[in-house]
């Protein structure tokens, strides 16, 4: 039994749709007994899987709240076999504030997990996840982009999960969101993510960064609203056809600490290079200028090895630190230990 004190007002046993919301308490100085009200929606029909879909864990990614809304809309019981589990936007008041962190307490929802029944209102989501959705789930989706901060090639991605039919099936998971570039990646800015918690949990975990920074194209929003629903038809709980991969995907990993590229020092950050392009080993993709020293040269920012540029900083003012590239290499992931 779950200690959460957030309250649902859907029953997640009932077949059928409903859509309600959780409640998860927390209080600010205009509302003593407040509650923050986040969306969720069960439909269901019958025995098969049950796959969770998550969007919204940081608030300013927006094309996957969007696809878990359209979802949400149009999802019928009669369309399914088992059950579907949406939360559109896990961090309310973040996605309404378009930070990526939760204003309430400053934190990172994704580096909340397991959770803390007694903690700041992430922390009480998180821990929600970890002891009521996820153990209900055979599939956990969590749909990210770059935000505000970064820029993606639209990918699906994944952690190199022990291999084992749980690797197996997320490589097949990902590969059926029919992005171009699959995505293997590894965390270097801390712990807690709520992937990994539904990956030691043994699920199926299949995510995401759908583009980046502020400008959502309208090719974005349709490849993550298309993505979504054929990676449900492959999951065996939405009816249909799966749409066949127009071709096979380019499997890239980034799983060393170099791959990922920080600001040595702040100021403007120029990319030199196209997101997407392939770059040789030691080649700049990135400058930062110092706006009170136009005399001084951009320091550069080099790839680490060969490969592709599968992200890069998406604001032009840097601080020093910031995250501003990630370099990629080509990997066969089923030739992976
Ligand atoms: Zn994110």
């Amino acid at each position: 039994m779950s200690d959460s004190p957030i309250r649902a007002t859907v029953d997640y046993a009932k077949p059928g749709k409903q859509i309600g919301h959780l409640f998860v308490p927390y209080s600010h100085n205009l509302g003593g007994w407040a509650n923050l009200m986040l969306p969720v929606a069960v439909v269901a029909n019958g025995p098969g899987p049950t796959v969770l879909v998550l969007a919204g864990n940081h608030g300013d990614e927006y094309p996957g709240q969007v696809a878990v809304m359209r979802l949400l809309r149009e999802l019928k019981p009669d369309q399914l076999t088992g059950r579907v589990i949406l939360v559109p936007t896990l961090t309310m008041p973040a996605a309404k504030a378009a930070t990526r962190l939760s204003p309430l307490a400053g934190t990172n929802f994704n580096r909340c997990s397991p959770g803390n029944p007694r903690g700041s209102p992430s922390e009480v989501v998180a821990h929600y996840l970890t002891t009521v959705l996820f153990p209900l789930a055979d599939t956990v989706i969590d749909i990210h982009t770059g935000g505000r901060s970064m820029d993606f090639v639209p990918c699906a991605h994944m952690h190199l999960v022990p291999a084992g039919p749980q690797r197996a099936a997320m490589l097949a998971g990902t590969e059926a969101w029919n992005t171009d570039l699959c995505f293997l990646y590894a965390d270097v800015a801390g712990t807690g993510l709520l992937p990994v918690e539904a990956e030691r949990q043994g699920k199926t975990v299949i995510t995401t960064e759908m583009g980046g920074s502020e400008n959502v194209t309208a090719g974005v929003h349709h490849a993550t609203q298309a993505g979504v629903r054929n990676v449900l038809v492959q999951q065996g709980v939405l009816r249909g056809e799966v749409v066949p991969r127009p071709r096979p995907a380019r499997w890239v990993q980034a799983l060393a600490w170099e791959d990922y590229r920080f600001a040595p020092e702040s100021g403007v950050y120029e990319n030199l290079v196209p997101l997407g392009s392939d770059v040789s080993a030691g080649q700049p993709v990135g400058a930062t200028h110092f706006l009170e020293r136009p005399d001084r040269e951009p320091v550069e920012v080099a790839a680490h090895a060969a490969g592709v540029l599968v992200a890069c900083r998406a604001p032009s003012i840097v601080a020093q630190g910031d995250c501003v590239a990630c370099v990629a290499r080509d990997v066969d992931p089923r030739r992976l230990e």
